[in-house]
């Protein structure tokens, strides 16, 4: 197991591997083959970035009875896409879009076993979509509920600028059919599932996704949601803690 953080120290950008409160400068990136460095940090001295920059994040709705309010659960995995321009890291502020303060649009959070790619992936199937895992980290699938309704498609509701936290790093050599994802709004917890609830697993949603997207080196799944999240407010702090990972940690604020 291995916490790859890519991070920005003395205004470079590097990633590290974490190891307790210490960051470790690798040479490259975790992608590719790299070189340990003796150049470490203490994680509190670093600006942690989003663990990679993916091209897309594939997000997947519906994926955990909790969720369904009592409906049935979709057939098939049901993936959708969060702009890349959505992403933000730990730390990084939430901003609720003005037009959604204006129309006092409910805003959720989402917490989700997220998933990174770590090599192109084009008609995988269950038996070897985990080889294409690099490794995992922690998701909030930040939601616009009035905008998810109401807009023919999604992406107000689910790709508006920061509404994809990723982080706090990513962590190799997981099983993800057993972690347990949390939520907390300002401390309070919210939702608290295990990924074997998942309706359609993560090998399953990796087939499906890769019959028909390429899903290339760095991309992001988020696997789905449990339960019924609360609402977030501008001043409120949201974390995502997913076991074996850590925590990811974001303010919310509105646009100005
Ligand atoms: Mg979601």
């Amino acid at each position: 197991m291995t916490n790859y953080a890519r991070f920005k120290a003395n205004g470079e950008i590097s990633y590290g591997v974490v190891e307790g409160d210490a960051i470790t400068k690798i040479s490259g990136s975790p992608f590719q083959s790299y070189d340990s460095t003796n150049e470490s940090y203490s994680l509190s001295d670093v600006k942690l970035l989003s663990p990679t920059n993916p091209r897309k994040v594939v997000a997947i709705g519906l994926n955990y009875k909790s969720h369904l309010g009592g409906k049935p659960g979709p057939a098939a995995p049901e993936p959708f896409l969060k702009a890349s321009t959505s992403v933000i890291g730990n730390g990084d502020e939430i901003v609720i879009p003005k037009a959604a303060i204006e129309e006092k649009v409910k805003i959720q959070p989402e917490a989700e076993l997220a998933v990174v790619i770590g090599k192109e992936c084009k008609g995988a199937n269950q038996g070897n979509a985990l080889d294409y895992v690099f490794a995992y980290t922690c998701g909030n699938d930040v939601s616009a509920r009035d905008w998810q309704q109401n807009d023919l498609q999604w992406t107000r509701a689910k790709s508006s600028d920061t509404f994809a936290p990723i982080g706090p790093w990513m962590t190799t050599d997981l099983d993800p059919t057993n972690l347990q994802v949390i939520c907390r709004v300002n401390g309070d917890e919210k939702q608290n599932q295990n990924t074997s609830d998942l309706l359609h697993p993560l090998v399953k949603i990796i087939e499906y996704v890769s019959a028909v997207i390429t899903l290339n080196q760095g991309d992001v799944i988020m696997t789905g949601t449990p339960g019924t999240p609360g609402d977030i407010f501008p001043g409120d702090t949201v974390e995502v803690e997913v076991s074996g990972i850590g925590t990811l940690t974001n303010p919310v604020i509105a646009q100005n």
